[in-house]
């Protein structure tokens, strides 16, 4: 059975992938899905209702996985705690996942960036909680030569202290995954994909300051970009059917979910690949104001 794959008409980045069993892939429609993902930098699996474990190991054909909490290769995305019942919107897990709402690019604030996200959905609300994906290859080619100029050399420091912070949300150093204690990674603002070696923009809601820069004048930059990338027809809208199976490229696709109705639950389950540190590893700066992180400076 060779899968089938159809682009997702008018967007630049998206293709929807059938006539494939990802629970029992061979090798020849392996080689399909990964030069699918690698040309439309997201790919949409319907109906494939994987197990956890079949998603982990769907998830290293593509490379190690990232381990998010400790003795675990998934986590869920999600809402409901143990008993049943949603969190409250005042609680203090409910605020990191609303974090997700904007649009981000997975564990570029850790020094080892995310290759790669899969998430796939166990219990989806009635209305709203999509996933939207961003593609920052075509928002790279978006923009005007001034603009392409001026970003060429120019890199930003990558922080969940900062992002969080954007959203009225602080935590203490160290205290969680991907919270550093050690400065902040930088990050080009521009850059290449390491397989396809097409300009991509670096950006997104953890980053908050640019060496050489006043850092209004940066988020005012970052935002512009973003505001301006992040835009049709670069953008999918997934809205999920339980069993769908999504995937995206980390180091060219942004993402973020769409909000919903709060006392509805929504359970994704998600499974995040490691960077290749040959292209992923970023430098950790001693960016002093990162750690300590200052929130009203990007309260705005
Ligand atoms: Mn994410």
């Amino acid at each position: 059975m060779a899968p089938t794959v159809t682009p997702i008409e008018g967007l630049t980045l998206g293709a929807v992938v059938t006539d494939v069993d990802l629970a029992n892939l061979d090798e020849p429609a392996w080689r399909a899905v990964e030069e699918a993902f690698l040309t439309h930098a997201a790919l949409v699996f319907p109906g494939q209702h994987l197990s956890d474990a079949d998603q982990v190991a769907f998830g290293k054909r593509f490379g190690e996985i990232e381990v998010l909490r400790e003795g675990q290769e998934g986590v869920q995305i999600s809402n409901q705690k143990p008993d049943g019942s949603v969190m409250k919107p005042d609680e203090f897990r409910f605020k990191a996942l609303r974090g997700n709402e904007g649009w981000h690019l997975d564990s570029t604030y850790m020094p080892l960036a995310a290759k790669a996200g899969l998430l796939s959905a166990l219990v989806v609300p009635p209305e709203g909680g999509e996933t939207e994906l961003a593609d920052m290859r075509a928002g790279y080619d978006s923009l005007d030569e001034v603009t392409k100029a001026r970003i060429e050399d120019l890199s930003a420091y990558h922080s969940l202290y900062a992002s969080q912070a954007k959203i009225g949300y602080t935590v203490e150093t160290g205290t969680a995954y991907g919270y550093h204690d050690k400065g902040a990674p930088l990050r080009p603002l521009v850059k290449i994909h390491p397989v396809t070696g097409r300009k991509v923009l670096c950006i997104g809601r953890h980053t908050y300051r640019i060496p050489g820069m006043e850092d209004d004048e940066a988020l005012a930059l970052l935002d512009d970009l973003l505001e301006g990338a992040a835009q049709p027809p670069r953008v999918y809208t997934h809205e999920w059917t339980v069993g769908d199976l999504l995937i995206w490229d980390n180091r060219c696709v942004l993402h973020r979910a769409r909000p919903y109705d709060f006392s509805e639950a929504r359970v994704l389950q998600a499974t995040r690949i490691a960077g290749d540190p040959a292209s992923e590893l970023a430098p950790t700066g001693r960016d002093d104001r990162a750690s300590g992180f200052n929130p009203s400076s990007v309260n705005r």
